[in-house]
């Protein structure tokens, strides 16, 4: 039996019986966008939060692209954005016609820091983006938060991978002006086609992603808001994510237990773990370390156990950008971009993937 990156359908049939309830009461109501089950999610995710508001949205690209907006960015201004976070916030920063900049990250906890924020509001940074990667909670976003708001800088947390963590008690999301989470199904909460959302407590903000989601309508057919779209998350896909959002921290625990039961049982001097487990960490993925990684994968591979790579180019060396970026060297994001690898690492997982995984893994020579 292969052991995949991830298994959608032990996922959906855990909860199989709850999903077709969900998604047969949505089909007897007629109600399909906008209605009572985006209305009821979008409550309960903004109480699971911590914050006041939550405005879904149709992605977790869009998400980010309508909080980039709603924050004032315009054409040529500057968006801070580490460059190890697969390119989806420079493609928001892209669309919105802005220009990132781009922050290197830890080499430990390969998120963003203080000191990397520092340098991109130096550079003339309007709005900063971090990333909670990996499921990884940024563990400076207090001191962040407070350098961003004392410096009149936009700060956006992107959550896509986060889904739960806490930092000093808060969850991340509550820690921005505004945050974004994508509901892609394989993320920690995830619904069965696309979603994403923003996050906030101000009243101001969240009136103003409510248009720039929907047209830019103020009242109905009537348009002021300029730069907006239609982006929004339908009735089917809400109703799916209230059946999974109560069993969320449960599937948080149990990632961590999986990527607790990694840190224990690989012992392989070739291979550099990640940090020790703890509740800011939802271990969306479980990201190793090695130089030769082709030789890692292909050992995995032919026991039948799949790997990824999270992510193999950073933003400043994707082809449609990197000409404008050859001045730009992020050592530790370039490194890291060579070295990384994901194991399979998902709540479903059994005992004996686990065994097999481990013993991939140590009897791998480099
Ligand atoms: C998945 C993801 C997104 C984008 O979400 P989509 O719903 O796929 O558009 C943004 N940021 C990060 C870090 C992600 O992992």
């Amino acid at each position: 039996m292969n052991i995949l990156i991830n298994n959608l359908s032990d996922r959906i049939s855990s909860k199989e019986e709850k999903l077709l309830q969900a998604v047969h009461n949505v089909l007897k109501s007629g109600m399909i966008v906008l209605g009572p089950e985006v209305k009821a999610f979008e409550a309960e995710f903004a109480k699971y939060v911590g914050v006041t508001h939550c405005i879904s949205m149709a992605n977790g690209t869009d998400s980010l692209e309508l909080s980039l907006k709603a924050l004032g960015v315009e054409k040529n201004d500057k968006v801070g954005t580490a460059a190890n976070a697969g390119m989806y916030t420079t493609t928001a920063v892209l669309a919105a016609g802005a220009t990132p900049v781009f922050m290197d990250v830890d080499f430990k906890t390969r998120n963003a820091t203080l000191d990397s924020v520092k340098t991109a509001i130096s550079a003339g940074a309007k709005v900063i983006v971090v990333t909670h990667l990996y499921g990884q909670g940024v563990k400076e976003i207090e001191q962040i938060a407070d350098y961003c708001k004392n410096h009149n800088v936009g700060l956006i947390e992107d959550c896509a991978q986060a889904h739960g963590a806490i930092i000093n008690d808060k969850m991340v999301g509550s820690f921005g002006d505004v945050a974004s989470f994508s509901f892609y199904p394989t993320k920690n909460l995830g619904a069965l086609g696309d979603g994403g959302a923003v996050v906030t407590n101000s009243d101001t903000l969240a009136d103003t992603l409510r248009r720039l989601r929907q047209y830019g309508w103020s009242t109905k057919y009537h348009v002021d808001l300029k730069n907006s779209r239609n982006s929004r998350l339908d009735e089917i896909q809400a109703a799916i994510l209230r059946v999974f959002l109560p069993q969320l921290d449960q599937d948080n625990q149990k990632r961590r237990d999986i990527a607790a039961y990694y840190l224990k049982n690989i012992k392989n001097e070739h291979i550099v773990m990640p940090q020790m487990i703890d509740e800011s960490y939802v271990a969306h993925l479980f990201v190793v370390q090695c130089q030769n990684r082709e030789s890692l994968k292909a050992h995995l591979f032919e026991k039948h156990i799949y790997t990824d790579i999270h992510y193999p180019v950073p933003d400043h060396k994707q082809s449609i950008i990197s000409s404008e970026f050859t001045d730009v060297t992020l050592a530790n994001t370039e490194q890291l971009s060579n070295e990384v690898i994901t194991l399979p690492c998902y709540p479903e997982m059994t005992l004996e993937q686990l065994e097999t995984i481990v013993e991939g893994v140590n009897s791998w020579r480099k």
